[in-house]
């Protein structure tokens, strides 16, 4: 059992991951990474 498998679906973060830092946003794209402050563009 993983407790990281109920309710909650990867994808739905994925697309948040910094491809610079791998850092996580804060918020959906179109945003800033708040690590490197790279532009992620929303898909
Ligand atoms: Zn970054």
């Amino acid at each position: 059992m993983d407790p990281a498998d109920e309710g909650g679906d990867p994808a739905c973060w994925m697309h948040r991951v910094c491809p610079e830092c791998g850092r996580l946003a804060d918020e959906d794209p179109p945003t800033r990474c708040p690590g490197c402050g790279v532009v992620l563009e929303a898909e």
